[in-house]
């Protein structure tokens, strides 16, 4: 399963903007999602947030664009904070491939900023279905030249009711040869979307052992009411940790514990 990101086959470009980053080895996803990609291949994948899904998608997406006035990719998300989270990181890895831009476009902002934005041309968007149909409205976004689609957190997406928009704009775009998918859930609509939109595609789902995880041991105690506080103070003391996060439930909690903690 290790590989490094110079086999999967990254251009220098993209792997000085990963070493930028600090990413020292390809988190699983990225081992099975990026070479799939890269050779054209759709891909489903079930991941969350934290497995590293962005760059999975964001570099070979990046890897296949080059510079030019049309929009070569799409990146749909379900909210803008995606979105802009997702177009922030694709900007971070395509920093050193020049003449190629990410821009954000969602819903909220207001759109004459995009319009200006859009006029100076971008090879990728990151957008929210609703605003990306408006700009295609308007005439001031074009996906007619668009190579690769990906939606992004997929089932959240359908579940807010955007399968139509979706559709809609996968419709659309003639030229779409690669659809990505990725979700946390594979559920039922993210099956009809890739059984209707993709080929052949592959899997790549990580097993639960294999994400990301911070190196975390997670245990419960059952105790009294009463007899929280003092079972702090006994993990505290036991431990030797030098720092330390309590978590409460309550203000009036969050105060006794601190008094105690204090004391
Ligand atoms: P994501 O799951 O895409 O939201 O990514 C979660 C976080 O992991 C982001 O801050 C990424 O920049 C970071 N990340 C992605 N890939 C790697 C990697 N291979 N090594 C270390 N960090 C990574």
């Amino acid at each position: 399963m290790t590989a490094s990101f110079t086999e999967l086959g990254l251009s220098q470009e993209l792997l000085k903007a990963v070493e930028d980053l600090g990413f020292e080895e390809p988190s699983p996803i990225q081992v099975l999602a990026i070479p799939a990609l890269l050779t054209g291949k759709d891909a489903v994948g079930q991941a969350q947030t934290g497995t590293g899904k962005t760059a999975a998608f964001g570099l070979p997406i990046l890897e296949k664009i080059a510079s030019g006035k049309s929009v070569q990719a799409l990146v749909l998300c379900p909210t803008r904070e995606l979105a802009i989270q997702v177009s922030e990181e694709l900007s971070k890895l395509a920093v050193h491939k020049r003449g190629v831009s990410v821009l954000p476009i969602y819903g909220g902002q207001p759109i004459e900023r995009q319009l200006r934005a859009l006029a100076k041309g971008a090879q990728v968007v990151v957008g929210t279905p609703g605003r990306v149909i408006d700009h295609l409205q308007r005439g001031t976004l074009r996906l007619n030249e668009a190579r690769i689609v990906v939606l992004d957190e997929a089932d959240e997406m359908l579940d807010m009711g955007f399968i139509h928009d979706v559709t809609r704009l996968l419709d659309r775009m003639d030229k779409r040869k690669n659809l990505g998918l990725f979700s946390a859930t594979i559920s039922r609509e993210v099956m009809d979307i890739a059984w209707v939109y993709q080929r052949d595609a592959e899997e790549v789902t990580v097993r639960e052992d294999e994400q990301n995880k911070p190196d975390i041991k997670q245990f419960r105690m059952d105790v009294s009411y009463d007899g929280k506080a003092e079972a702090i103070a006994k993990i505290l003391n036991e431990t030797g940790f030098d720092r330390c996060m309590v978590f409460c439930n309550t203000k009036g909690n969050t105060e006794r514990i601190t008094k105690f903690l204090q004391m």
